[in-house]
């Protein structure tokens, strides 16, 4: 909304209707050394990156490198787009593939580490790149869009596989697709009977609001149940264009949940983490994931310990709404899948009784029940017939 002066300064001529279109964006994203170099004050160090070449993708929207400082290199939202020579550190740990997904790829494309859902990598491509990105080895290879022999494949994948309940468009960002390619994956996914529930995961609403239209959410309803996973990692993104492109997800019926990755110098604080996450349930994104920063090449300074995070996960725990509280999760090097943390309240267990100190130090005992399960035993009969009538829009006639 915000129509700035640096806006106008850096973009000799541009009109308040370029910067709210999403292709301008796109055609006009900065990636090379002097085009940084006109946003921003670059110091010795973001030089030394641009010159040496990090191995992953340096780009940014405009609209996005406006939310940064100019001249202040500690800026949040500055330090996850601008390359420091930190990135080409090769110390700690740090692996080409952190989440072993090479591994976990059937076919080309899919990544099944779950039984029921999976993810699909539809392009390579993102608007922008954050530079602690879990995904190097693949995104923004120049890939772009699957290619036609892969997309079938992929599909002929899913639709072998009657277990795979849930898709996951991801990438790269699915949103740098345009609404005619979003709009076929939606019914060719759509078209396999299995198929309960599709998410999109992109960046968008953080880096280019402008992408969320009202075409594209109207497509998304279209295919309904889509549900939208975005990534805020700091209140200073969700700017007032962002509540807007937020808005409109949400007035038209999609779901939008929020995955956060901690990072050090950036939000690696509960009073962050707090401001993040109220701001974004009062905008009706629910906050799902808080991450571990995954070990991926030139992340090292991006890393944080997790004692800190079970540190600002306590600190948060009864002081911020449920509604509101990310689930802290990790994934295990090499492909473990994902490994969820809660706060240990627990003092003392026995058979008979389990002890307590809540979050606020309050004690108590909570004892096992007397008498036997009373789950019937033919309960198998009555899970298959729930579990039949997921798909139908009313439940049992
Ligand atoms: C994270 C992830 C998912 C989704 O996991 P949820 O806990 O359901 O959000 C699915 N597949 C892979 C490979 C993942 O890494
Ligand atoms: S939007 Fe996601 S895939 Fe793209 S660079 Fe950022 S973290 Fe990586």
């Amino acid at each position: 909304m915000r129509f700035t002066f640096r806006q106008i300064e850096s973009f000799p001529g541009v009109t308040q209707a370029d910067w709210q279109s999403w292709a301008w964006q796109f055609r006009n994203g900065l990636s090379t050394h002097e085009q940084f170099g006109r946003y921003f004050r670059l110091t010795e160090s973001e030089s030394e990156a641009f010159k040496r070449n990090p191995g992953f993708q340096i780009r940014s929207t405009p609209y996005y490198a406006m939310l940064a400082s100019r001249d202040d290199v500690k800026d949040p939202v500055r330090r996850m787009i601008v390359p420091t020579a930190l990135e080409l550190r090769r110390d700690g740990q740090q692996v080409s593939d952190p989440l072993g997904e090479r591994k976990h790829s059937p076919t080309e494309r899919i990544v099944h580490r779950y039984p029921d859902r999976v993810l699909f990598l539809v392009t390579d491509q993102c608007s922008l790149y954050c530079r602690y990105c879990l995904r190097k080895h693949f995104t923004g290879q120049d890939q772009a869009f699957v290619g036609s022999k892969d997309y079938e494949k992929a599909l002929a994948y899913i639709r072998a596989a009657p277990g795979v309940r849930e898709v996951i468009l991801s990438g790269g960002d699915p949103l740098t697709l345009g609404d005619g390619r979003i709009e076929r994956v939606l019914s060719d996914l759509r078209a396999i009977e299995h198929v309960e529930i599709i998410r999109v995961g992109s960046r968008m609403p953080v880096v280019c609001p402008m992408r969320i239209t009202d075409d594209l959410v109207a497509i998304f309803k279209k295919h309904k149940p889509v549900y939208f996973m975005t990534h805020f990692n700091h209140p200073a993104e969700l700017s007032a264009d962002a509540a807007l492109a937020l808005e409109k997800l949400v007035d038209k019926g999609v779901p939008v949940y929020n995955q956060m990755v901690l990072l050090n110098g950036i939000n690696n604080h509960a009073a962050i983490v707090q401001a993040l996450s109220r701001r974004l349930l009062y905008l009706r994104v629910k906050p799902y994931y808080m991450f571990q920063c995954d070990p991926s090449e030139g992340s090292e300074h991006f890393r944080t310990p997790v004692e800190e995070s079970l540190q600002i996960q306590r600190e948060l725990w009864g002081r911020l709404s449920g509604l509101a509280m990310p689930n802290l999760s990790l994934d295990i090097p090499g492909g473990g899948g994902k490994v969820g943390m809660v706060p240990d309240f627990e003092t003392s267990n026995t058979v008979e009784a389990r002890s307590y100190e809540g979050w606020d130090g309050v004690k108590g005992v909570y004892s096992a029940p007397e008498g036997a399960s009373a789950l019937p035993a033919d309960l198998d009969t009555y899970l298959e017939e729930w579990n039949q009538i997921v798909q139908q829009p009313y439940g049992r006639g």
